[in-house]
Protein backbone atom coordinates (compact mmCIF):
# COMPACT_ATOMS: atom_id res chain seq x y z
CA UNK A 1 0.00 0.00 0.00
CA UNK A 2 1.37 3.72 -0.72
CA UNK A 3 2.24 5.50 2.10
CA UNK A 4 0.29 8.79 3.36
CA UNK A 5 3.05 11.15 2.19
CA UNK A 6 3.22 9.19 -1.54
CA UNK A 7 -0.39 9.77 -1.70
CA UNK A 8 -0.48 13.07 -0.60
CA UNK A 9 2.17 13.94 -3.00
CA UNK A 10 0.13 12.19 -5.77
CA UNK A 11 -2.92 14.47 -4.57
CA UNK A 12 -0.86 17.26 -5.25
CA UNK A 13 0.36 16.45 -8.66
CA UNK A 14 -3.12 15.71 -9.74
CA UNK A 15 -6.49 17.15 -8.35
CA UNK A 16 -7.20 20.58 -8.97
CA UNK A 17 -7.02 22.40 -6.00
CA UNK A 18 -10.71 23.52 -5.54
CA UNK A 19 -11.05 21.90 -2.05
CA UNK A 20 -8.94 22.84 1.50
CA UNK A 21 -8.63 19.57 2.34
CA UNK A 22 -6.46 18.50 5.42
CA UNK A 23 -3.37 16.05 4.96
CA UNK A 24 -5.01 12.67 5.89
CA UNK A 25 -6.46 10.46 3.78
CA UNK A 26 -9.16 8.24 4.41
CA UNK A 27 -9.34 4.47 3.29
CA UNK A 28 -12.32 2.61 5.47
CA UNK A 29 -15.23 2.99 7.19
CA UNK A 30 -17.87 1.23 9.20
CA UNK A 31 -20.65 2.71 10.78
CA UNK A 32 -19.84 6.00 12.11
CA UNK A 33 -16.33 5.84 12.39
CA UNK A 34 -13.80 6.14 9.43
CA UNK A 35 -10.02 5.23 9.11
CA UNK A 36 -6.87 6.90 7.66
CA UNK A 37 -3.82 5.30 5.69
CA UNK A 38 -2.53 5.28 8.90
CA UNK A 39 -4.96 3.41 10.38
CA UNK A 40 -6.43 6.40 12.92
CA UNK A 41 -9.71 5.63 13.50
CA UNK A 42 -12.35 8.88 13.37
CA UNK A 43 -15.53 9.36 14.89
CA UNK A 44 -17.58 10.91 11.68
CA UNK A 45 -20.03 13.32 12.75
CA UNK A 46 -21.05 14.89 9.94
CA UNK A 47 -20.97 11.77 7.29
CA UNK A 48 -19.92 13.14 4.24
CA UNK A 49 -22.10 15.62 4.57
CA UNK A 50 -25.24 14.75 4.92
CA UNK A 51 -24.88 11.78 2.62
CA UNK A 52 -24.00 8.46 4.51
CA UNK A 53 -27.12 8.21 5.92
CA UNK A 54 -27.17 4.59 6.82
CA UNK A 55 -23.15 5.04 7.93
CA UNK A 56 -20.38 3.21 6.42
CA UNK A 57 -20.27 -0.41 4.62
CA UNK A 58 -24.10 -1.25 6.00
CA UNK A 59 -24.59 -4.45 5.44
CA UNK A 60 -27.83 -3.93 3.22
CA UNK A 61 -26.49 -1.35 0.95
CA UNK A 62 -23.27 -3.40 0.28
CA UNK A 63 -25.21 -6.36 -0.42
CA UNK A 64 -27.26 -4.93 -3.09
CA UNK A 65 -24.55 -2.40 -4.84
CA UNK A 66 -22.31 -5.70 -4.87
CA UNK A 67 -25.09 -8.20 -5.94
CA UNK A 68 -26.60 -5.60 -8.39
CA UNK A 69 -22.79 -4.99 -9.60
CA UNK A 70 -22.75 -8.49 -10.89
CA UNK A 71 -26.03 -8.09 -12.81
CA UNK A 72 -26.37 -5.05 -14.07
CA UNK A 73 -25.19 -1.41 -13.71
CA UNK A 74 -26.07 0.39 -16.68
CA UNK A 75 -28.26 -0.12 -20.06
CA UNK A 76 -28.92 3.92 -20.66
CA UNK A 77 -31.78 5.57 -20.39
CA UNK A 78 -32.86 4.44 -23.96
CA UNK A 79 -34.69 1.03 -21.86
CA UNK A 80 -36.33 0.87 -18.82
CA UNK A 81 -34.19 -1.12 -16.07
CA UNK A 82 -36.08 -2.90 -13.17
CA UNK A 83 -34.10 -1.27 -10.37
CA UNK A 84 -34.83 1.91 -11.70
CA UNK A 85 -38.83 1.60 -11.53
CA UNK A 86 -38.96 0.20 -8.65
CA UNK A 87 -36.87 2.47 -7.22
CA UNK A 88 -38.71 5.48 -8.84
CA UNK A 89 -42.09 3.75 -7.11
CA UNK A 90 -40.77 3.46 -4.32
CA UNK A 91 -39.52 7.20 -3.93
CA UNK A 92 -42.63 9.15 -4.80
CA UNK A 93 -44.59 6.72 -2.16
CA UNK A 94 -42.43 7.80 0.53
CA UNK A 95 -41.75 11.53 -0.20
CA UNK A 96 -45.76 11.61 -1.32
CA UNK A 97 -45.39 12.79 -4.68
CA UNK A 98 -46.38 11.53 -8.10
CA UNK A 99 -43.60 11.16 -10.61
CA UNK A 100 -39.49 11.06 -10.42
CA UNK A 101 -36.74 12.39 -12.79
CA UNK A 102 -33.65 9.97 -12.24
CA UNK A 103 -30.65 12.27 -12.18
CA UNK A 104 -26.84 12.28 -10.87
CA UNK A 105 -26.37 14.92 -7.87
CA UNK A 106 -28.11 18.02 -6.34
CA UNK A 107 -27.05 20.40 -8.90
CA UNK A 108 -28.41 18.66 -11.40
CA UNK A 109 -31.57 18.17 -9.90
CA UNK A 110 -32.46 21.91 -9.34
CA UNK A 111 -30.90 22.30 -12.91
CA UNK A 112 -33.98 19.82 -13.72
CA UNK A 113 -36.51 21.49 -11.46
CA UNK A 114 -35.63 24.81 -13.01
CA UNK A 115 -36.12 23.56 -16.00
CA UNK A 116 -39.64 21.67 -15.65
CA UNK A 117 -40.90 25.02 -13.88
CA UNK A 118 -40.42 27.05 -16.99
CA UNK A 119 -41.38 24.57 -19.80
CA UNK A 120 -44.89 23.91 -17.73
CA UNK A 121 -45.88 27.44 -18.27
CA UNK A 122 -44.58 27.47 -21.50
CA UNK A 123 -46.25 24.34 -22.17
CA UNK A 124 -49.94 26.19 -20.96
CA UNK A 125 -48.98 29.13 -23.56
CA UNK A 126 -47.87 31.36 -20.30
CA UNK A 127 -44.16 31.92 -22.04
CA UNK A 128 -43.75 35.14 -19.90
CA UNK A 129 -43.53 33.40 -16.90
CA UNK A 130 -39.46 32.19 -16.48
CA UNK A 131 -38.41 34.40 -13.26
CA UNK A 132 -37.58 32.45 -10.49
CA UNK A 133 -37.03 33.75 -6.72
CA UNK A 134 -34.77 32.26 -4.42
CA UNK A 135 -33.47 33.61 -0.79
CA UNK A 136 -30.40 35.13 0.40
CA UNK A 137 -27.61 32.31 1.48
CA UNK A 138 -29.23 29.66 -0.08
CA UNK A 139 -27.04 26.89 -1.49
CA UNK A 140 -28.35 25.23 -4.78
CA UNK A 141 -25.37 24.00 -6.51
CA UNK A 142 -22.48 24.73 -8.55
CA UNK A 143 -23.49 24.49 -11.89
CA UNK A 144 -24.47 27.56 -13.92
CA UNK A 145 -27.98 27.73 -13.19
CA UNK A 146 -27.90 26.40 -9.70
CA UNK A 147 -24.89 28.86 -9.11
CA UNK A 148 -27.51 31.58 -10.52
CA UNK A 149 -29.94 30.21 -7.60
CA UNK A 150 -27.52 29.95 -4.98
CA UNK A 151 -28.05 33.55 -2.97
CA UNK A 152 -24.18 33.71 -2.30
CA UNK A 153 -22.31 36.24 -4.47
CA UNK A 154 -18.92 35.11 -3.84
CA UNK A 155 -19.71 32.22 -5.86
CA UNK A 156 -20.66 33.42 -8.92
CA UNK A 157 -17.61 35.91 -9.36
CA UNK A 158 -15.62 35.53 -12.02
CA UNK A 159 -17.75 33.06 -13.67
CA UNK A 160 -19.48 35.29 -16.15
CA UNK A 161 -23.03 36.68 -16.97
CA UNK A 162 -24.91 34.92 -14.60
CA UNK A 163 -28.39 33.20 -16.01
CA UNK A 164 -30.99 35.53 -16.05
CA UNK A 165 -34.55 36.09 -14.62
CA UNK A 166 -33.19 34.66 -11.26
CA UNK A 167 -33.49 37.16 -8.01
CA UNK A 168 -33.00 36.91 -4.45
CA UNK A 169 -35.08 37.90 -1.22
CA UNK A 170 -34.40 37.14 2.48
CA UNK A 171 -34.63 33.96 3.86
CA UNK A 172 -37.86 33.64 6.22
CA UNK A 173 -39.28 36.56 4.75
CA UNK A 174 -42.73 36.20 3.20
CA UNK A 175 -43.63 39.87 2.68
CA UNK A 176 -40.71 40.57 0.71
CA UNK A 177 -41.05 37.33 -1.34
CA UNK A 178 -44.59 38.67 -1.23
CA UNK A 179 -43.40 41.94 -2.82
CA UNK A 180 -41.37 40.47 -5.24
CA UNK A 181 -44.19 38.02 -7.24
CA UNK A 182 -45.92 38.83 -10.22
CA UNK A 183 -47.03 37.47 -13.23
CA UNK A 184 -43.88 36.54 -14.71
CA UNK A 185 -42.74 34.21 -11.50
CA UNK A 186 -42.17 30.70 -12.52
CA UNK A 187 -41.10 29.14 -9.74
CA UNK A 188 -39.84 29.77 -5.93
CA UNK A 189 -37.54 27.98 -4.47
CA UNK A 190 -36.57 27.58 -0.86
CA UNK A 191 -34.33 25.22 1.49
CA UNK A 192 -36.93 24.02 4.16
CA UNK A 193 -33.58 24.24 6.78
CA UNK A 194 -30.91 26.30 5.02
CA UNK A 195 -27.70 23.78 5.23
CA UNK A 196 -24.96 25.49 4.12
CA UNK A 197 -25.85 29.05 5.21
CA UNK A 198 -25.41 27.20 8.30
CA UNK A 199 -28.32 25.38 9.60
CA UNK A 200 -30.43 28.14 9.60
CA UNK A 201 -34.23 27.24 10.83
CA UNK A 202 -36.81 29.15 9.33
CA UNK A 203 -40.00 30.78 11.48
CA UNK A 204 -42.66 28.58 11.83
CA UNK A 205 -45.43 28.47 8.81
CA UNK A 206 -42.97 29.73 6.23
CA UNK A 207 -43.01 26.64 3.87
CA UNK A 208 -46.84 26.95 4.34
CA UNK A 209 -46.63 30.69 3.48
CA UNK A 210 -44.37 30.26 0.69
CA UNK A 211 -46.73 27.90 -0.64
CA UNK A 212 -49.63 29.48 -0.27
CA UNK A 213 -48.42 32.36 -1.81
CA UNK A 214 -46.88 30.33 -4.79
CA UNK A 215 -50.12 29.28 -5.54
CA UNK A 216 -52.12 32.54 -5.14
CA UNK A 217 -49.69 34.07 -7.38
CA UNK A 218 -49.52 30.69 -10.00
CA UNK A 219 -45.73 30.46 -9.43
CA UNK A 220 -45.02 26.71 -8.46
CA UNK A 221 -43.12 26.06 -5.28
CA UNK A 222 -39.73 23.73 -5.34
CA UNK A 223 -38.51 22.80 -2.28
CA UNK A 224 -34.90 21.78 -2.06
CA UNK A 225 -34.98 18.96 -0.16
CA UNK A 226 -31.22 17.99 -0.87
CA UNK A 227 -30.13 18.44 2.41
CA UNK A 228 -33.02 18.05 5.03
CA UNK A 229 -34.92 14.89 3.24
CA UNK A 230 -34.37 11.44 3.85
CA UNK A 231 -35.23 10.95 7.05
CA UNK A 232 -32.52 13.59 9.04
CA UNK A 233 -35.51 15.41 9.96
CA UNK A 234 -37.27 12.78 11.57
CA UNK A 235 -39.64 12.50 8.41
CA UNK A 236 -38.85 11.57 4.69
CA UNK A 237 -38.60 15.42 3.69
CA UNK A 238 -38.68 18.15 6.24
CA UNK A 239 -41.82 20.02 4.18
CA UNK A 240 -43.88 16.55 5.51
CA UNK A 241 -42.85 17.51 9.02
CA UNK A 242 -45.34 20.49 8.81
CA UNK A 243 -47.93 18.85 5.89
CA UNK A 244 -46.62 21.68 3.48
CA UNK A 245 -46.95 19.94 -0.51
CA UNK A 246 -44.21 21.06 -2.52
CA UNK A 247 -44.73 21.19 -6.40
CA UNK A 248 -41.34 20.30 -6.96
CA UNK A 249 -39.42 18.31 -4.65
CA UNK A 250 -35.12 17.96 -5.16
CA UNK A 251 -33.33 15.44 -3.39
CA UNK A 252 -29.66 13.98 -3.48
CA UNK A 253 -27.04 13.96 -1.13
CA UNK A 254 -28.20 10.98 1.29
CA UNK A 255 -30.58 9.20 -1.11
CA UNK A 256 -28.67 6.61 -1.90
CA UNK A 257 -26.65 6.09 1.18
CA UNK A 258 -22.95 7.73 -0.75
CA UNK A 259 -23.82 6.43 -4.20
CA UNK A 260 -23.84 9.45 -6.18
CA UNK A 261 -27.29 10.06 -6.86
CA UNK A 262 -30.22 13.06 -7.25
CA UNK A 263 -33.80 13.36 -8.35
CA UNK A 264 -36.70 15.41 -8.44
CA UNK A 265 -39.98 14.74 -7.91
CA UNK A 266 -42.48 16.41 -9.32
CA UNK A 267 -47.36 16.25 -8.35
CA UNK A 268 -49.18 14.70 -11.81
CA UNK A 269 -50.01 18.01 -12.71
CA UNK A 270 -46.46 19.04 -13.80
CA UNK A 271 -46.00 15.19 -15.17
CA UNK A 272 -46.54 16.65 -18.76
CA UNK A 273 -44.36 19.67 -18.81
CA UNK A 274 -41.30 17.42 -19.86
CA UNK A 275 -42.25 15.33 -22.73
CA UNK A 276 -39.45 12.92 -24.39
CA UNK A 277 -36.75 14.47 -26.20
CA UNK A 278 -36.74 17.52 -23.34
CA UNK A 279 -34.61 16.25 -20.34
CA UNK A 280 -32.29 13.98 -20.17
CA UNK A 281 -29.01 12.39 -18.87
CA UNK A 282 -26.73 9.04 -19.36
CA UNK A 283 -26.40 7.57 -16.22
CA UNK A 284 -29.45 8.98 -14.27
CA UNK A 285 -32.03 5.50 -13.23
CA UNK A 286 -28.97 3.29 -14.00
CA UNK A 287 -29.22 0.07 -12.14
CA UNK A 288 -26.68 0.69 -9.61
CA UNK A 289 -27.52 3.38 -8.56
CA UNK A 290 -31.05 2.90 -8.52
CA UNK A 291 -30.20 -0.37 -6.45
CA UNK A 292 -28.37 1.65 -4.06
CA UNK A 293 -31.27 3.64 -3.50
CA UNK A 294 -33.41 1.00 -3.29
CA UNK A 295 -31.93 -0.60 -0.37
CA UNK A 296 -31.45 2.70 1.92
CA UNK A 297 -35.28 3.19 1.53
CA UNK A 298 -35.63 -0.04 2.44
CA UNK A 299 -33.41 0.20 5.21
CA UNK A 300 -35.01 3.61 6.62
CA UNK A 301 -38.01 1.61 7.15
CA UNK A 302 -36.85 -1.49 8.92
CA UNK A 303 -34.52 0.28 10.94
CA UNK A 304 -36.99 2.96 12.31
CA UNK A 305 -34.74 5.32 11.54
CA UNK A 306 -36.88 8.53 11.54
CA UNK A 307 -37.89 7.93 14.34
CA UNK A 308 -34.92 7.55 15.72
CA UNK A 309 -33.37 10.68 13.79
CA UNK A 310 -35.92 12.74 15.41
CA UNK A 311 -35.25 11.00 19.19
CA UNK A 312 -31.62 11.20 19.02
CA UNK A 313 -32.04 14.89 17.48
CA UNK A 314 -33.43 15.94 20.56
CA UNK A 315 -30.62 14.33 22.25
CA UNK A 316 -27.97 16.27 20.44
CA UNK A 317 -29.95 19.50 20.62
CA UNK A 318 -29.98 19.48 24.12
CA UNK A 319 -26.64 18.75 24.71
CA UNK A 320 -25.70 21.59 22.06
CA UNK A 321 -27.60 24.20 24.26
CA UNK A 322 -26.00 23.17 26.71
CA UNK A 323 -22.57 24.03 25.59
CA UNK A 324 -23.52 27.29 24.72
CA UNK A 325 -24.54 27.83 28.36
CA UNK A 326 -21.53 25.93 29.09
CA UNK A 327 -19.23 28.08 27.18
CA UNK A 328 -20.56 31.13 26.65
CA UNK A 329 -17.83 32.85 25.15
CA UNK A 330 -17.39 30.30 22.28
CA UNK A 331 -20.63 28.73 21.67
CA UNK A 332 -23.41 31.47 20.74
CA UNK A 333 -26.42 29.62 19.79
CA UNK A 334 -27.47 25.56 18.75
CA UNK A 335 -30.06 25.43 16.57
CA UNK A 336 -31.41 22.58 14.29
CA UNK A 337 -34.10 19.81 13.68
CA UNK A 338 -34.23 16.64 14.03
CA UNK A 339 -30.11 15.04 12.86
CA UNK A 340 -29.46 18.19 11.26
CA UNK A 341 -27.86 20.37 13.89
CA UNK A 342 -25.69 23.86 13.90
CA UNK A 343 -23.29 25.61 17.11
CA UNK A 344 -22.97 28.96 16.03
CA UNK A 345 -18.83 29.96 17.55
CA UNK A 346 -18.68 33.30 19.23
CA UNK A 347 -16.66 35.62 16.33
CA UNK A 348 -13.65 35.13 18.51
CA UNK A 349 -13.14 31.47 17.82
CA UNK A 350 -11.29 30.22 14.92
CA UNK A 351 -13.52 28.02 13.69
CA UNK A 352 -11.14 26.09 10.58
CA UNK A 353 -8.81 25.70 14.25
CA UNK A 354 -11.33 24.07 15.92
CA UNK A 355 -11.95 21.80 13.43
CA UNK A 356 -8.16 20.66 13.30
CA UNK A 357 -8.66 20.21 16.82
CA UNK A 358 -11.34 17.99 17.20
CA UNK A 359 -9.59 15.89 14.10
CA UNK A 360 -6.56 15.73 16.88
CA UNK A 361 -9.44 14.13 19.22
CA UNK A 362 -10.34 11.92 15.88
CA UNK A 363 -13.49 13.27 15.64
CA UNK A 364 -14.82 14.47 11.99
CA UNK A 365 -17.44 17.63 11.62
CA UNK A 366 -17.63 20.55 8.90
CA UNK A 367 -18.49 24.21 8.87
CA UNK A 368 -21.91 25.28 7.66
CA UNK A 369 -21.45 29.02 6.66
CA UNK A 370 -18.10 30.53 8.05
CA UNK A 371 -18.51 30.14 11.58
CA UNK A 372 -21.17 26.75 12.19
CA UNK A 373 -20.53 23.37 13.25
CA UNK A 374 -22.41 21.08 11.28
CA UNK A 375 -23.91 17.73 12.80
CA UNK A 376 -25.70 15.85 10.41
CA UNK A 377 -24.38 12.14 11.17
CA UNK A 378 -25.55 8.93 9.94
CA UNK A 379 -29.21 8.33 11.03
CA UNK A 380 -27.80 4.97 12.17
CA UNK A 381 -25.62 7.06 14.27
CA UNK A 382 -25.87 5.24 18.57
CA UNK A 383 -26.28 7.51 21.45
CA UNK A 384 -22.95 6.74 22.88
CA UNK A 385 -21.13 8.06 19.57
CA UNK A 386 -23.08 11.40 19.65
CA UNK A 387 -22.04 11.43 23.81
CA UNK A 388 -18.74 10.91 22.56
CA UNK A 389 -18.87 13.27 19.83
CA UNK A 390 -20.04 15.99 21.80
CA UNK A 391 -17.77 15.30 24.33
CA UNK A 392 -14.61 16.01 21.94
CA UNK A 393 -16.43 19.13 21.34
CA UNK A 394 -16.67 20.29 25.04
CA UNK A 395 -12.95 19.87 25.01
CA UNK A 396 -11.70 21.78 22.50
CA UNK A 397 -14.45 24.96 23.91
CA UNK A 398 -13.04 25.04 27.45
CA UNK A 399 -9.84 26.66 25.46
CA UNK A 400 -11.25 27.50 22.44
CA UNK A 401 -8.82 28.55 19.51
CA UNK A 402 -9.02 32.37 18.71
CA UNK A 403 -8.64 34.05 16.32
CA UNK A 404 -6.21 36.61 15.22
C1 LIG B 1 -25.41 19.99 -1.38
C2 LIG B 1 -26.60 20.76 -1.81
C3 LIG B 1 -26.85 21.00 -3.18
C4 LIG B 1 -25.90 20.61 -4.27
O1 LIG B 1 -25.75 19.22 -4.37
P1 LIG B 1 -24.52 18.63 -5.22
O2 LIG B 1 -24.77 17.16 -5.21
O3 LIG B 1 -23.27 19.04 -4.52
O4 LIG B 1 -24.61 19.21 -6.58
C5 LIG B 1 -28.01 21.68 -3.50
N1 LIG B 1 -28.87 22.10 -2.57
C6 LIG B 1 -28.66 21.88 -1.25
C7 LIG B 1 -29.66 22.34 -0.25
C8 LIG B 1 -27.51 21.22 -0.84
O5 LIG B 1 -27.27 21.03 0.48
Amino acid sequence: MRTTADLLNLADGALLKTYKQPPLVLTRGEGCRVWDTDGREYLDLFAGIAVSVLGHAHPALVQAVASQAARLIHVSNYFYNDRQVEFASALVRAAGMDRAFLCNSGAEANEGALKLCRRHHFTRGDTERVDVIATHQSFHGRTLGALALTGQPKYWEGFGPRLSGVSHVPYGDLQALEARMNDRTAAVIVEPIQGEAGVLVPPKGYLQGVRDLCHRRGALFIADEIQTGVGRTGRFLACQREGVEADVVTLAKGIAGGVPVGAFLVRSALAGALVPGTHGTTFGGNALAAAAGLAVLGVLESEGLFSRAEALGEVLAGRLRALCEAFPSAAVEARGVGLMQGLELHSSVDPREVLARLRDRGVLLSLGGDRVLRFVPALTITREELDRGVDAVAEVLQEPPRTR
